[in-house]
């Protein structure tokens, strides 16, 4: 068992070599229910000998693990896509619980991990090196991918079961073995996933997970057994992983934190642009890193986008997401992010931007405690202001009013995040230059959350990425192997000139 249960409240485990075992700590931290304030769950707050166990589980497995032929390991991912599929709406509800996205939001990043597995079930053909026949005389030349050994994903609250499955069945399939520390906010979801695991065959100790904050983070980076580390979170924790894990000689990848930019041109269909920016801005209560957090009309553009997106926003009903499903949005992470949130809206309010849509009067009946906040729209703000160059992560979208299209790419040049960017337009050349210039890993033409599918990779530039190769696509199956390049000589006859008999009596 995943958890043990006492009242209403889950204490969460670790899975350490297959079995699920206590944590070595003796203090907790808390997992509430957005919606309601409630605690659901304590998790452990991680300590060393945890992680020394997990590793070491996951070290022996690997000996074991890279024997098996890949197309069963494949194999393992086919029964699990099979059995996420089955249990699909018990993992959304799970990740509405300790998340507070609506369960629609929740069900459609379920279905994003989802996608990744099945990506993973095609990694035979995926994973096959290159070969060069006669690179010299007599000599052949191929390379051929191995798997790396132990493998880390650290990852954030906002997505708890789409952002794990960005890293695990990849390595897992690529023949590495896995230790997990999801966000210690919202453990659940991934330990749900794990019993799925376990039942698709997964072998003891392949596949393993930690709780906890700073402590078994850092216990995973410095670990001599530990080959690679995924992160996701936020960028100053990227940045600390990054800089931390390479110096003890791991391979990063390390996903930050963002600030995207949405561009309005005069000629855009205002009607969609105006639902495409409300989805983008005001998603998953803004807690995404691809959410449309900071727009940029062109000339007229604003004049006609303000008033419409805010009528069409004050419409969305907030409320408990994890009762029912009438409500368009559902509260932010804890008590502390929301009072983070407001501050920010406070802060541009007091730099001198024009709040078109407060969503900080906002109460929710019959749910007194929990997080929420209403979408806001911060007009008029100023490229220097705070609420335009950091991350706020709520329901909150700035608007930069700008003259020109190159004003607005301007805006985007001084950004330290480059995750994601987004134009409106009907015209060619307007969408061509922003693609060209605009200084984000992740573009999209009409298309309000350009997050990419599993078969491509998720491109942050700047400080939304530190390291080379990306989650997921083909990049991901590099980040988790080493390659092994052999070169081959056969010698033949003395002189070296081996003359194949078959061919030569063919020529008669
Ligand atoms: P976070 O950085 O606070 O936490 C992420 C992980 O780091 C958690 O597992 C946490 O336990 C651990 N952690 C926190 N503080 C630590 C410390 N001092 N030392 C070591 N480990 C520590 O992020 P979050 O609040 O959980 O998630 C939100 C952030 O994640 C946002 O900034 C968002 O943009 C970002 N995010 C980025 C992507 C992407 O692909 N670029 C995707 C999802 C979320």
């Amino acid at each position: 068992m995943a958890v043990t249960q006492s009242s209403a409240v889950t204490t969460c485990k670790l899975l350490v070599g297959g079995e699920w075992i206590d944590s070595s700590a003796t203090e907790f931290s808390e997992v509430f229910n957005p919606s309601t304030g409630e605690v659901i769950a304590k998790v452990p707050v991680g300590k060393t000998d945890d992680v020394n166990k997990a590793v070491q589980a996951a070290k022996e497995a690997f000996l074991e693990w890279r024997e098996v032929p890949i197309v069963e390991r494949a194999r393992v991912m086919f029964r699990f896509k099979a059995l996420l599929e089955a249990n699909y709406e018990e993992i959304a509800r799970c990740v509405t619980r300790e998340h507070g996205k609506t369960l629609a939001e929740a069900r459609a990043s379920v279905q994003r991990g989802i996608e990744v597995v099945e990506f993973a079930c095609g990694i035979p053909s995926l994973i096959m090196g290159e070969s060069m026949e006669n690179i010299a005389r007599n000599v052949d030349c191929e390379t051929i991918r191995h798997p790396l050994g132990v493998c880390v994903g650290i990852t954030p609250f906002n997505f708890p079961a789409m952002v794990p499955l960005w890293m695990y069945p990849v390595a897992l399939t690529c023949g590495n073995t896995f230790v997990l520390k999801p966000s210690e906010k919202v453990p659940l979801a991934s330990m749900l996933i794990a019993e799925l695991l376990i039942k698709a065959g997964i072998p003891k100790g392949v596949f393993n997970i930690v709780h906890g904050g700073k402590e078994s983070v850092d216990a995973l980076l410095e670990h001599p057994d530990v080959r690679a580390v995924s992160f996701v979170g936020s960028t100053p924790i990227a940045k600390y992983i990054y800089e931390k894990g390479t110096k003890h000689g791991k391979r990063v990848q390390s996903a930050g934190g963002a600030k995207n930019h949405i561009i309005i041109m005069p000629d855009a269909d205002m009607e969609q642009t105006v639902q495409a920016l409300q989805a983008s801005a005001f998603g998953c209560a803004g807690e995404r890193c691809m959410a449309g957090s900071l727009a940029l009309p062109v000339g007229e553009a604003a004049d006609q986008l303000v008033p419409m997106l805010v009528k069409s926003a004050e419409k969305m009903r907030i409320g408990r997401t994890d009762v029912g499903e009438n409500a368009d949005m559902g509260p932010v992470i804890t008590a502390q992010h929301l009072k983070h949130v407001r501050g920010m809206i406070d802060k541009g309010e007091a730099e001198g931007a024009k709040i078109a849509l407060d969503g900080r009067t906002v109460k929710v009946a019959d749910a007194p405690n929990g997080y929420f906040i209403g979408p806001t729209v911060i007009d008029q703000a100023k490229p220097e202001m705070s609420v335009v160059k950091d991350e706020i992560f709520g329901p909150v979208l700035s608007v930069v009013r700008c003259e020109t299209i190159q004003d607005a790419i301007g805006v985007g040049e001084k950004c330290e995040f480059g995750n994601g960017a987004v134009i409106f337009t009907n015209s060619g050349s307007a969408a061509r230059e922003f693609k060209r210039y605009f200084n984000a890993g992740m573009i999209g033409i009409n298309v309000g959350v350009p997050a990419p599918m599993a078969w491509f990779p998720f491109t942050g530039w700047n400080h939304s990425f530190f390291g080379d190769l990306h989650i997921q696509g083909r990049e991901g199956i590099q980040f988790y192997t080493q390659q092994k390049m052999t070169m081959t000589r056969w010698f033949s006859d003395k002189s070296g000139k081996f003359q194949d008999p078959i061919w030569k009596a063919r020529q008669k």
